[in-house]
This record gives C-alpha cells, structure tokens and sequence, in this order.
C-alpha cells in the first residue's frame, strides 16, 4: 500500500509523545493537522466535570483542566454517515528499565514497533488514517465521516461521552482498537474500587496491633472471590473465552520495617458480567467487604472504599448485526481470509455508542502484543492489512448498512 512507510513514520511520532492522562494534547493536535490536510474540519469539545453525572459515566481521577475531545468531521454526500473513534491517552510506562529502549523511545524490531501505546491505540488511530488517505488519493474520499480522537478512555470514558453529549454521531461507528484484525462486539462490565485502610501504626514489636496492610490485603481477596463468584453467573463465558478478573493494580503502605503501617492503599480493576451494573456490582463489593469488616482480626483498622475511574456498563451488539457482517465482508474481500467475531475481557468506547447513543459499534484493528504491558508493540505489516479493510469498509458504510436478510425458516 502506497504511503504505508509515511503513515510509520508519523506513528513513531505519536509514540513519542507520551500522551498520558492529562498530556493528550499534543498528539491530538498531530492528528488534527493530518486529518486537516485530507479535508477535515476539526474542532475541540472540553471536557467538563459534570460528565460525571452522565449515565454511563466514570469518575475522572486526573485533573480536567485544558483536556478536550478532537472531533475532525468531512461533510459530502452519502446515503449515511460513519464515525472513526480512537483514544489518544496511553497507560504509564510502569518501571523503564525493564524496557528493552525507552518505553516512549519508539523502536522497530522485525516488523514490530515497539513503545508505550504503539498497540493500544496509537497503531490502530494510523491504521485508520492510512485508509482514509489512500482513499483520498484514489478520489474516493467522500461522504459524511467523523473522526474522533479521545482523551480519557482508560480511565473514565467521558472523552467520548463529552463528543455524544455534543451531538457528534453517526449511522455506524467503527473503532480501531486492537483486535487481531478480529471484530470486537461488545465489552464487559469494568469497575474500579479504590481501598484504603487507617491504623494507629505502631512499634513492630509491640503486641500485635491491626496491620492495614494485612487488612488491604484481605478486602483484596474477598473482592476477587465475590469477582469469582459473580461471574460464575455468566454460563457461557467460557465458551467466549471472556474472562472476569479482579485485578489489584496499584499498591502503597507504610513507611518503616519496624512500624507497623498506619495507612495502606490500593485500586482495583473489576470485572463483571450483563446484565449487572455498575451500580449494583458496587453495592455488592460494598456489602462483601462490610461482613469482613465484622471480623475480629480487623478490629483497630478502618477501611474505607471509593469508586473513582472507570464504571463501564457491559455491551453488546449482536453478532448478526448487518455492522458486523459489512466488516466482515470488507475484511475477507481485502484478504481473502476470514475475519473472526470476538468477545473482549476487557471494554471500550464502543459502549457509549452502543449502550447511549443506540449506534451500532465494532472495534476492528491491528495485530498487537503486551499492550499495558512491558514492550508493548504493534505489528507494521497489520496496519496495512486493517487499512486496506478500512479502504473497503468506510465506502461500504458510507452506501448504508443493508438490512439484516430475513430468515427463510
Ligand atoms: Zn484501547
């Protein structure tokens, strides 16, 4: 595919700027330039604390100041209008030095990039823009699309919600997170659970005080069994392979070998299954830890929860959506190979289109490998294959989606 050396060249430029919670700026503006220059309008949509109060809404962690939503809109005529969606925050690096280079340093190897956010999602944002290029060169490039360019969506998702609150939406939504050049259709429900637990803090050798540690601990375990528990509802998880884990991410205590803590603090990732909520996961995980509160072991402690970031609600978009099947298509006429359905563990923005706005919505994107994780890369040679599904798909879309065929049964 013509352009695609072009199109790495301007992903090792977005790598290298680390776009973290509250740093998302700079890249978003890369973007603008680029999709500036294919015709696109852009425009910023701040976000603003009262997304809070939105249903579906997560609780932003980090400060809201000078953050916004890029929103990049072509107007022309088509049958229907499609929307691209793509978040420009990256998780943190976690510890440099186990990196093979600077996490953010950006490095080829066989046909991989490797750096922070190079799969999830700055690999795929390029995937899409390489498609809207070539089609663009070929004079191909027409209709009403949008591309939307998000803040926040590891942690809140309210970068999205804040472009749905604006009125920016469209026939079909298409995300190009990391699928394997799989189609994604729906998430699972994620929650995050902050614990922190006060003591009194005492000599090490003293009689044996309340450890908030030990008790931190101890809320951790009995949210990974209720976790456990609560997914056990879901019969036909396995056979999805979806998985609902409870992940405790972050940690902090004490100061001192000899004291004994007075505070412990740690954040927990949780997920659950439809049809639960967000809410009703929350008032278990609070009941759960109020019977271990009863426990005479944690008597000198005092455990406090909070449910700060991400409250993402479960969706799904069924899998004989015509969306799905026009992906489908674009996907085995690019390739000629099939493109499979996918079940994620994990969530999205997808669910704001699917769950508020009633837009059908599917991820499809690269090849990844070790995203959150250390060395995280993305395959090259994966771009070009999901651009030239995109090349396909956003023509097919921008013509409408074809009813469902009727069942001759
Ligand atoms: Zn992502």
């Amino acid at each position: 595919m013509q352009r695609a050396e072009e199109y790495f060249g301007f992903l090792e430029r977005l790598v290298r700027v680390p776009s973290v919670a509250g740093e998302e700026r700079a890249a978003q503006e890369l973007l603008a330039s680029r999709l500036e220059t294919l015709g696109f309008a852009s425009r910023w949509i701040p976000l603003t604390a009262d997304l809070a109060e939105l249903p579906g809404a997560g609780r932003p962690c980090s400060s809201l100041h000078g953050r916004s939503s890029l929103v990049c809109e072509r107007s022309g005529e088509s049958a229907a209008s499609v929307l691209i969606n793509g978040h420009i925050d990256v998780v943190p690096a976690g510890d440099p030095s186990l990196w093979t280079g600077a996490p953010f340093a950006q490095f080829r190897r066989d046909g991989w990039m490797v750096g922070r956010g190079a799969g999830d999602m700055k690999g795929g944002l390029v995937m899409a823009l390489l498609a809207l290029h070539a089609l663009h060169d070929h004079n191909a490039l027409g209709g009403r699309i949008s591309f939307v360019v998000v803040p926040e969506e590891e942690s809140s998702g309210n970068g999205t919600l804040a472009t749905l609150r604006a009125g920016v939406t469209a026939d079909a939504a298409i995300l190009p997170e990391p699928t394997d050049l799989n189609i994604d259709v729906s998430g699972i429900g994620v929650l995050w659970c902050e614990i922190e637990v006060t003591g009194s803090g005492a000599h090490a050798g003293g009689r044996r005080s309340a450890n908030p540690l030990d008790q931190l601990t101890a809320v951790a375990r009995t949210i990974a069994d209720l976790t456990a528990e609560t997914a056990a509802g879901d019969v036909e998880a396995r056979a999805r392979h979806v998985y609902y884990n409870a992940n405790l991410g972050q940690a902090e205590a004490g100061d001192w070998p000899s004291s004994v803590p007075t505070r412990a603090r740690g954040v927990m990732r949780i997920g659950f299954p439809a049809p639960l909520s967000a809410a009703a996961m929350e008032e278990r995980i609070r009941d759960a830890v109020a019977r271990l509160e009863h426990d005479a072991a944690c008597a000198g402690c005092t455990t406090r929860l909070a449910f700060p970031g991400l409250r993402a609600e479960p969706h799904a978009l069924p899998v004989d959506h015509p969306l799905v099947t026009a992906v489908a298509e674009a996907h085995s006429a690019a390739h000629a190979t099939t493109s499979r359905v996918l079940h994620t563990s994990s969530t999205s923005d997808a669910r704001f289109y699917v769950n508020q706005a009633k837009v059908p919505a599917v991820c499809y994107g690269p090849v990844v490998s070790a995203i959150h994780g250390v060395d995280e890369a993305v395959d090259l040679s994966s771009i070009v294959a999901g651009a030239k599904t995109y090349a396909r798909l956003i023509p097919a879309l921008l013509a409408g989606l074809r009813p469902r065929p009727r069942s001759s049964a």
